[in-house]
């Protein structure tokens, strides 16, 4: 276990706002009696003005007030929340930037925090979830036309290639099915947020939500599962979320939430190669080509690392490069830096 860390080592930490951002505590400024994210871009507090909190209940008990420019108590995020409940509840209104901007909405919220909240842009996540509404009405049994006016679409042939794109099929290929749909669940972790789908027996994808090929990921399983996917809840997520928590606090060092991996046999085989490593240790790309019983495929298997929809669990974080190095992560390498930092792992720099 790494040892605590004091409030100076904290201070310090606070110095780079980028790499600060997601840091798991807040800081109380006794000058000006608020309290900030780290990241905050307010000007950095002198130390002697500086109290840490672990948590933001602490922070409020001392009398400190949220921060107006960082919301360290996800003002933004209530409000983003609160958007994509209502668009998953009424898809079909106008949900464009104009319409929203009309109400109150900020561009910078509409697209920037929009994005970095949940990993889709505002346009991406609501002809998703139209599109959801297509799918489960065909999967009923419903007609294409019927689909069409469930998913909101005004045209036919608009309805036909945004469905087409998403599914890899035209909606009039689309068979009756009684598949229960798959849910989607976000989660807060001290490195950003994180989105999961599972069901209720097995977990399909968890990823930070910033990741450049998430939304990828999201089609490959609606393709290759045929189920439609829902925001909410399963006893899964639930178990998900509440072993990340103790995967962040450094009590959990292996994953028990039953997974379903979505892949070709290679890719499969390297993911399970992938999950032997120990928490704690690392393996070069060159190490797994080996363990899956080809030396010559480091390539092939550098590519099903990157493929991997399961980060944390199936830890491509624990692959580096041969000469000690930390190579490449797709989540994000401050994150893998970090990941390996709370396994106790030292890098070479
Ligand atoms: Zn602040």
């Amino acid at each position: 276990m790494t040892p605590p860390l004091t409030d100076d080592n904290r201070y310090a930490a606070l110095k780079d706002k980028e790499t600060a951002k997601g840091l798991p505590f807040f800081l109380g400024v006794t000058s000006t009696g608020i309290f900030c994210r780290p990241g905050c871009p307010a000007r950095l507090p002198l130390r002697k003005n500086c109290l840490f909190f672990d948590k933001v209940q602490d922070a409020l008990t001392a009398g400190l007030r949220p921060c107006k420019r960082c919301h360290p108590l996800g003002g933004q995020h209530r409000l983003l929340e609160a958007l994509m409940a209502d668009i998953l509840e009424d898809p079909s209104k106008d949900w464009s930037e104009t319409a929203l901007q009309a109400k109150g909405y900020s561009p910078t919220t509409l697209r920037r925090t929009f994005k970095n909240h949940t990993g889709f842009s505002l346009s991406d996540f609501v002809r998703w979830v139209r599109l959801g509404r297509g799918e489960k009405s065909l999967q009923k049994g419903g007609s294409v036309i019927n689909a069409q006016l469930d998913a909101g679409f005004d045209s036919p042939s608009g309805f036909r290639s945004a469905y087409s794109a998403m599914f890899g099929r035209p909606p009039a290929n689309t068979k009756p099915s009684t598949a229960a749909p798959l849910s989607i669940a976000w989660h807060e972790t001290p490195l950003g947020r994180m989105v999961s789908i599972a069901d209720e027996v097995s977990l399909y994808m968890l990823e930070f939500t910033n990741r450049v090929k998430m939304i990828g990921q999201v089609k490959r399983l609606y393709r290759l599962h045929k189920r439609p996917i829902e925001a909410g809840r399963t006893a899964i997520s639930e178990q998900i979320e509440s072993e990340l928590k103790s995967y962040f606090n450094g009590d959990l060092t292996a994953f028990q939430t039953p997974l379903t991996l979505t892949g070709t046999d290679f890719q499969k085989q390297t993911w399970a190669q992938l999950q032997k490593i120990p928490y704690g240790e690392t393996r070069s790309y060159a190490d797994l080509a080996v363990a899956v019983g080809n030396e010559k495929a480091v390539r092939a298997v550098a590519g099903s690392n990157a493929k991997n929809g399961l980060a944390l669990i199936v830890p491509c974080h624990r692959v580096i490069a041969k000469d000690g190095g930390l190579g490449g992560y797709a989540g994000g390498l401050d994150r893998k830096i970090a990941l390996l930092a709370l396994e106790g792992v030292e890098i070479k720099a």
